[in-house]
């Protein structure tokens, strides 16, 4: 069943779907027919099936059943991700996503290879936002995470306060405290992933001054593109929704 997603709450028996790149894309590319169903997500994450009654300029459905099922993780967790180069940051949106990410910011950094100006930065951020929205029709999620605008890691440190706990995965850190920090009573989370240079030490320094703890992910170097997916498993094992 094709899954869409309406940026309001769903109040009564009627659905609208009007986004106009919805609406072309059920009428030409899925040729989908009168009463046939869709799955539907709003704004609130609640999930529902419809039927097609009508199509026009907009897609006027009706709600069959409201499914009571949750895919979104009782902890939110915000990427920071250093920006890496090619395609690498298209797989760390759409893995992350799959993995329940919440939001992703790409992050510059001193080590940062990829240069981009103003409008490199907005076509890669309306590229990767293409993606995240893909990956989360797949993956069945009832939240379409936000790729960010760009972010240089000194602007960071000035949102630590808003997270329950800011982990920034170091590659010199000793010291395997990651477990550690994984409590229940934590629901706001943020991960920060190097480049593939990896960090500035003054820049994980700013960071841990800020509230932010450096923790090792093991003894192996990872790739940029797979040390956040593996932080994010982790933390979705831990105390996310992967085993609860
Ligand atoms: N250029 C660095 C080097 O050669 O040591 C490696 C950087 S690594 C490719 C990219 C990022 O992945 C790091 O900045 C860090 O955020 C994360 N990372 C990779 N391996 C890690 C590890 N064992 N512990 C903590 N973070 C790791």
């Amino acid at each position: 069943m094709h899954r869409f997603f309406v940026g309001y709450v769903i109040e009564s028996d009627q659905v609208i779907i009007d986004n106009i790149n919805d609406v072309n894309h059920i009428k030409r590319a899925l040729r989908v027919q009168i009463n046939e169903k869709l799955e539907i997500c709003d704004a609130a994450s609640q999930e529902y099936v419809v039927t097609v009654e009508a199509m026009d300029d907009q897609i006027v459905c009706k709600v069959l059943e409201k499914r009571e099922v949750s895919r979104e993780s009782h902890v939110l967790v915000d990427l920071y991700q250093g920006l890496a180069k090619g395609s690498k940051m298209e797989t760390i949106v759409q893995k992350s996503v799959e993995l329940g990410v919440h939001n992703i910011y790409p992050l510059s950094t001193k080590r940062v290879i990829v240069k981009l100006d103003a409008k490199g930065q907005k076509k890669k951020i309306e590229r990767w936002q293409k993606i995240a929205d893909e990956a989360a029709k797949q993956s069945k999620r009832s939240h379409i995470p936000e790729v960010k605008p760009m972010l240089a890691i000194k602007d960071l440190a000035g949102l630590v306060s808003d997270y329950d706990l800011v982990l920034i995965a170091y590659e010199l850190e000793s010291s395997r405290s990651l477990k550690n920090h994984l409590t229940d009573d934590k629901k706001k989370v943020a991960i920060v992933i190097g480049p593939e240079g990896g960090f500035e030490a003054e820049e994980v320094d700013a960071l841990v001054d800020a509230g932010g703890h450096s923790v090792s992910l093991g003894p192996r170097i990872l790739r940029t593109e797979t040390a956040g997916i593996t932080m994010l498993s982790i933390i979705q094992y831990a105390i996310g929704d992967i085993s609860k």
